[in-house]
């Protein structure tokens, strides 16, 4: 057991980042004690302690007032001192002292998690790109070019050797690197997903050739006829892949919504039914796609669950937002009432790699109510589209990338989170040979 003093101010945020570090990403009985001459952070027991700089509550009252745009990390340095494991510092400086019984750090490892993890950041730049999100572009790990580093698994690593040097028994690792492959179905079957001279009039625009259609239109008899599958359904050969590495899929359902970004499908309509019946009977998880407005509205995150729930005789309990709508916290508060315990959205769709500083799943804290939910964040590492479309990578560049992220993920025993959609197989829109790299994501070796 260690006892953590903090100063007496801004404890719900102290004491969560304190609680999310030290006991549920490094697995080590904490307890936390105010101190009101305190000015800094001080991990002890016996007669030793670490000491961590507090470069950031300290300076605001207490309250919110420290989500500003003038509170922004500055200057994002790399530490080069011996003993600070080349982390980056977005508050504090490197100064490292450390004696036989003691360390002294002035990097403000808690506040650059809880900068991370809270996305406070997000809530104070009023940017948004074309579908109300905070652009990627506009993030320091973008801007800074630190969106492939995990920096709060870092710092977590870090506090472990230092405890660790200091003769502290470091309970064992629980959690272990795994691989979570996850599909939006946005469009479950290509054929029925809106009326026939709609699909026939959007081939023709796109390909300007009489042949192409009277061939699309001889596939779709073929394939209401029985003779050839759907080129979006998909769903058996990725849950046979998915089975052959022993990493279930989750697969999350729109049920609800009425914007052009949606409607492609009921989720009572009964072949909907019949594959998340099968889904689930062969173990992969069914979860929710809240629909493109869910992300500031409540109820209709609540209403849609609780369709989800009905059509299915399922518990839902995790999801991810359609379009990766998302905002914090409101989002976050939102999931958490509708009684949804793990939510998955928090990745850009631009930029593949860590939205939060971490590969690993975490608890939220909701920064307007100052207070942690009973949700689990799983952040989004990598999505299908992003390859394609937003960076523009080959095949090959998406595998190096991939690799990258990967890499990472499996040095600090987090969760390789990806997104593939089962329409991102298909011939019709020219997916197929991306198959190789699903292929690599769902594979062991990184
Ligand atoms: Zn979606």
């Amino acid at each position: 057991m260690i006892t953590v003093h903090i100063p007496n101010n801004h404890v719900p945020e102290r004491t969560y980042i304190v609680r999310t570090m030290l006991s549920h990403f490094c697995g080590i009985e904490t307890e936390i004690v105010t101190d009101k001459d305190r000015k800094d952070y001080e991990l002890h027991w016996g007669d030793h302690s670490i000491s961590i700089a507090d470069r950031f509550f300290g300076k605001f009252p207490d309250g919110i007032y420290y989500a500003h745009t003038d509170h922004l990390p500055k200057k994002i340095m790399q530490a080069s001192a011996v003993g600070l494991d080349n982390i980056l510092i977005l508050y504090g400086d490197e100064q490292l002292e450390i004696t036989r019984n003691s360390i002294v750090c002035h990097v403000d490892l808690f506040a650059g998690a809880f900068f991370m993890l809270t996305r406070w950041e997000e809530s104070v730049n009023s940017k948004k790109d074309l579908h109300d999100r905070f652009p990627a572009e506009e993030a320091l790990t973008v801007k800074e070019g630190f969106i492939l580093r995990p920096i709060v698994d870092e710092y977590c690593h870090l506090l472990k050797q230092w405890l660790k040097t200091l003769g502290y028994l470091i309970p064992e690792e629980s959690a272990s690197y795994k691989i979570v492959p996850t599909c939006d179905v946005d469009i479950p079957f290509f054929w029925s997903s809106k009326p026939l001279w709609k699909i026939l009039g959007g081939r023709l625009r796109k390909h300007f050739n009489p042949l192409k259609l009277i061939s699309a239109y001889g596939d779709y008899r073929k394939v209401k006829e029985g003779i050839k599958e759907d080129p979006y359904d998909t769903f058996d050969y990725l849950m046979s892949l998915a089975e052959a590495h022993d990493h279930p899929f989750q697969f999350n359902f729109i049920a609800g919504g009425n914007t052009r970004y949606e409607g492609y499908y009921a989720i009572e309509d009964e072949d909907i039914k019949r594959l998340i019946s099968q889904a689930n009977s062969r173990g992969h998880q069914i979860g929710l796609h809240p629909s493109y407005q869910s992300y500031k509205d409540a109820d209709l995150m609540k209403k849609e669950k609780e369709l989800l729930q009905k059509s299915t005789g399922l518990t839902i309990t995790a999801s991810r937002q359609h379009f990766l709508r998302f905002t914090t916290p409101d989002t976050w508060r939102h999931l958490s009432a509708a009684g949804i315990l793990e939510d998955s959205t928090s990745g850009y769709a631009a930029e593949p790699g860590f939205r939060c500083g971490t590969s690993r799943p975490f608890p939220v804290f909701d920064m307007h109510q100052r207070r942690e939910l009973s949700l689990i964040e799983r952040p989004l590492l990598v999505m299908d589209v992003s390859l394609r479309f937003y960076k523009k990578l080959t095949i090959e560049e998406s595998i190096v990338l991939c690799e990258k992220i990967k890499a990472e993920v499996k040095k600090h025993n987090g969760e390789f989170v990806f997104l593939w959609h089962n329409s991102a197989l298909s011939e019709i829109d020219g997916w197929e040979e991306w198959k190789e790299v699903l292929e690599y994501l769902m594979a062991n070796r990184s």
